[in-house]
């Protein structure tokens, strides 16, 4: 055997996973398929800034306990998310006095009105708006299913949007000072010092299992390499667990128990197009007299591609981010790169009235393509009608040998962010060690 436990993947709940494991003085190896660790934590540096361009994560949403904790052994600021929001109408851009979309998706999906059925949030959202409840709260909820959840609503499921709402999860919070691969970085190298054996470039494509034994077959680089242990925690994303149409990414001999193929079919990946505009200046903070100097977040009008953008406040940097969730997302996802770039920078044009300055600000764009990276196929999952008990049961082990873990495994209302995938980790790095009877954990 190769090692004891084997993680596939090495995004927050692998590296989570396996430092938990390795303190429990179990032999770990991480197979990680790409040259780089944190998977859908993906900061790329900008020269000559502070703060990166976040790819995939960025903030730190609500408590996120784990998070903070491991900011605080790695020294690293949480800085709070600041700033106005600021919304185009018919009649302008204006400061919005109430900004807090999630508290108005929490009054509409866990308040009064609350659905009781097994229904979509686009069936339960046209009721409301039949019942001619307050429209802009109705219109506030439907922007946060599909830009925060990244969900269509017309297929996502009312009552696990109302259960997350209800776990604390907040759409704001923080960011790690200097974005989040420092963490990322000090995870790894914690893991490490517990003897854990990280092996990028490293892609599993066949699971073998029989219980108390595991084969992996798969590439390192471009040798075909098998490896084996007496368990394994598989971190891998929905989208890739489930394959492609055409065949699945990675093979599972003996095939995934109906219970949790079942599970598979109510999670989906949602769709997020996200791009970092880099500027020459923070123009945005000169235009119009100065008024959105302490802007945070600006909402666009309902026919724009871009939903949303945001500044970095309270740092004042040279970048906006623009940001197109769930349908919005999927109208984007088949334009070319260049294309989507054009339809970020004309939406903000129109934003600020100014699209000349835009363009002549505009330096150049950041963006991944997490639809189409193959060990990702989506950006985070959420759950279908009648999926309530998919990610319990895609969370759940398998004869005490194959063990789950990731955002679309976490049961607290957390699915989606770092710091749920970080919880699942220690979840299934708990489970291991008691399937293996490993003794209690050391260090901390
Ligand atoms: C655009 C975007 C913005 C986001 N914004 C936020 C945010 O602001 N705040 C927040 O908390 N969360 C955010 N999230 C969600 C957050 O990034 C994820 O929930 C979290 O990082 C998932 O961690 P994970 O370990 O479950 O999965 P991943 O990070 O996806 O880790 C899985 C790992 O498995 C690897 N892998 C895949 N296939 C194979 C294979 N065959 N063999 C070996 N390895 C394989 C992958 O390369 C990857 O490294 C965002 C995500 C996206 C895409």
């Amino acid at each position: 055997m190769d090692a004891d436990v084997i993680v596939i993947g090495a995004g927050a709940a692998g590296l989570a996973a396996a430092r938990s494991v390795a303190r429990r003085s179990l032999n770990v190896i991480v197979l990680e398929a790409q040259d780089r660790i944190g998977g859908r934590v993906f900061s790329h540096d900008i020269p000559g800034s502070a703060v990166p361009a976040e790819l995939g994560a960025e903030f730190i949403h609500g408590p996120a306990r784990e998070t903070m904790a491991l900011l605080r052994s790695a020294g690293i600021q949480a800085v709070e998310v600041g700033g106005d929001t600021w919304a185009l109408d018919e009649s302008g851009i204006l400061r919005l006095e109430d900004s807090d979309f999630m508290a108005a998706a929490r009054s509409v999906f866990t308040g009064d009105h609350a659905s009781l059925q097994d229904e979509s949030v686009a069936t339960f959202l046209a009721r409301l708006e039949g019942n001619h409840t307050n429209q802009d709260l109705v219109h506030k909820a439907r922007a946060f299913v599909e830009g925060f959840e990244a969900a269509d609503p017309e297929i996502a499921d009312v009552g696990s949007i109302a259960d997350e709402l209800r776990s604390g999860v907040d759409a704001g919070g923080a960011r790690p000072s200097g974005g989040y691969r420092p963490m990322f970085d000090f995870l790894a190298a914690q893991c490490q010092d517990e003897g854990v054996q990280i092996r990028l470039s490293s892609t599993v494509r066949r699971i073998k299992w029989q219980p108390g034994f595991v084969t992996l077959e798969g590439n390192a680089g471009h040798n075909a390499v098998m490896w084996s242990a007496r368990a394994a925690i598989v971190t891998l994303p929905v989208g890739v667990l489930r394959g492609t149409a055409d065949e699945p990414e990675v093979a599972v001999e003996p095939s995934l128990p109906a219970v949790k193929q079942e599970a598979l079919r109510y999670l989906e990946m949602g769709h997020v197009i996200k791009v970092v505009l880099q500027f020459r200046t923070p123009f945005w903070e000169e235009i119009h007299g100065g008024r959105y100097r302490n802007a945070g977040f600006f909402r666009t009008r309902p026919n724009q591609p871009f939903a949303v953008y945001w500044t970095q406040l309270p740092l004042r940097v040279t970048h906006l981010v623009a940001w197109a969730g769930g349908p919005k997302a999927v109208a984007l996802r088949n334009s070319s790169p260049s294309a989507i770039v054009e339809q970020a920078l004309e939406g903000l044009g129109t934003l600020f009235g100014e699209p000349a300055l835009v363009r002549a600000e505009f330096i150049e764009a950041f963006m991944h393509d997490w639809d189409a990276d193959p060990f990702t196929r989506g950006a985070y999952s959420y759950v279908v009608v009648g999926g309530a008990g998919a990610r319990a049961a895609l969370a759940s082990s398998i004869a005490g040998t194959l063990f789950f873990a990731g955002e679309a495994t976490s049961i607290d209302g957390q699915d989606g962010t770092v710091n749920g995938a970080l919880v699942t980790g220690e979840r299934a790095a708990e489970e291991v060690a008691a399937a293996l009877h490993a003794p209690a954990t050391r260090g901390a």
